[in-house]
């Protein structure tokens, strides 16, 4: 074999191990890498929970381990799984038994689950969701003794407005939800009469309107809500706000039916809106009478008045702004007009009728109003 030969032969060795030597390294690199990676998730999950651990207030520790707490919650919900997560934790932490938990699905948003929960043993039933879930879920529990926590995952979240829930802090709403300081509210049961001849009957917790609000409810942009939340409703309140007065009559208490010319008319049971804005402000949680609220603006100037009054608290009275209170109430519409509850729009409507049910709800409140209630 020749010089060269020799000399090739060693070169191409060469090259081979070295070849193999960085095949070899790179699969080592790679395991390791992996082992790194799997590592730092392991990491992550511990720290996660340490941190759950850790931030759960301490009220959270002497809580009344009986307590059987379901967990009714809408999956779709942005911060649904975190909030799933956490109220596990916390419910672990105290010593509580497992949380029962129930997942809302499109065609139902909390009924059958908070029936089932009841059927359970449930006492305490916490509501993750948007005004739906947390109405259906308020309208389970009323006459019952369990009490119901809300966690505000929706975009007006306007009972836990009205109850001074710190909805921009869910962990706190968490602790409020399972604390056991609890308050009696009053629900309204009401009777809508459909346009089909059907009849629906459920209850609510805020307020009920036909015409202009139920108008905005039924047409805010579903994308501009998810990224401008409540602002999403103005958007569709300018839109809205051209419509004409439309003939109704209305009995109080029994009382006889007086007619009306409308834009809106509301049962309001507590009046505080989204942007802190107070609406009806006479309307009181738990005073055992409707607010019946009847707006018959004719033009814009008549809008902007009834606006300036709102915003300013005045206590002027306006012709086209009437308020009266009762424990019922019965709304002819002389034609059909759309209907919301509790900011859901629920159809069109022929005739409603409602009944103040005194402190027939149990909630979890704070002990004191939050300073966050405008917030989100
Ligand atoms: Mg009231």
């Amino acid at each position: 074999m020749s010089a060269e030969m020799i000399l090739a032969v060693v070169a191409l060795s060469l090259i081979l191990l070295l070849l193999v030597t960085v095949v070899v390294l790179s699969v080592q690199l790679r395991r390791q890498a992996h082992l790194v990676h799997r590592l730092m998730e392991g990491l992550d999950s511990v720290s996660l929970q340490v941190q759950t651990i850790s931030s759960v207030p301490s009220v959270a520790r002497s809580l009344d381990p009986a307590q059987k707490v379901a967990l009714i919650l809408n999956p779709v919900k942005p911060h649904a799984a975190d909030t799933r997560r956490q109220v596990e934790v916390t419910a672990r932490v105290a010593g509580m038994p497992a949380v029962m938990v129930y997942e809302t699905t499109e065609t139902d948003p909390g009924t059958a689950m908070a029936e089932q929960a009841l059927a359970d043993g449930a006492t305490v039933v916490l509501a993750a969701g948007g005004d739906g879930t947390v109405r259906r879920v308020a309208e389970v529990l009323a006459g019952t003794e369990a009490s119901l926590g809300i966690l505000p995952l929706g975009t007006g979240n306007l009972l836990a407005r009205n109850l001074h829930l710190p909805i921009a802090d869910m962990e706190q709403c968490i602790t409020i939800a399972l604390q056991g300081h609890h308050r009696a509210i009053d629900t309204v049961s009401i009777r809508l009469a459909n346009q089909d001849g059907s009849v629906q009957r459920t209850a609510f917790t805020v307020i009920a309107g036909v015409g202009y609000d139920a108008e905005i409810m039924d047409t805010t942009n579903d994308t501009l809500k998810q990224h401008a939340g409540w602002l999403a409703y103005g958007e569709a309140g300018m839109r809205q706000l051209a419509g004409k007065r439309k003939e109704i009559s209305v009995s109080l208490d029994g009382g006889p039916l007086q007619r009306y010319q409308v834009r809106s008319v509301m049962v309001a049971n507590c009046g505080l809106l989204t942007g802190g804005i107070n609406f009806v402000p006479h309307a009181v949680i738990d005073d055992g009478l409707l607010d019946v609220v009847l707006l018959s603006p004719r033009h814009v100037v008549d809008w902007l008045r009834i606006a300036g009054k709102t915003l300013l608290k005045s206590r002027r009275k306006l012709p086209v702004l009437e308020s009266h209170q009762a424990t019922q109430c019965k709304i002819v519409l002389h034609e059909p007009m759309t209907s919301q509850l509790d900011g859901d729009a629920s159809g069109q409507v022929r005739e409603i009728s409602a009944r103040v049910q005194p402190e027939s709800l149990r909630v979890q409140v704070p002990e004191r109003p939050s300073s966050s209630v405008t917030q989100a």
